[in-house]
């Protein structure tokens, strides 16, 4: 009695979050900051409002061009 009454239960509740994850795919996901659908924020790569990490190469400005003359050493 109990088991098929256990195996009965487990299976509606496969077979609902089944069709729960079928129906939820990640593509009606809206995106809050864009609006556009496919991602969850900014953080996606394809979002119109992702920035790209380099923007920059570390260097500052100064230290990539080196003086040509150097000025008197005292
Ligand atoms: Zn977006």
């Amino acid at each position: 009695m109990y088991t098929a009454k256990i195996l009965q239960k487990i299976k509606s509740v496969a077979e609902a979050h089944k069709n729960k994850v079928k129906d939820e795919s990640f593509l009606s996901i809206e995106c809050k900051d864009c609006k556009t659908r496919g991602h969850f924020n900014k953080a996606y790569h394809e979002c119109k409002f992702y920035k790209a990490v380099s923007a920059h190469d570390g260097r500052p400005a100064e230290f990539s061009r080196k003086p040509k003359s150097p000025a008197t050493t005292t």
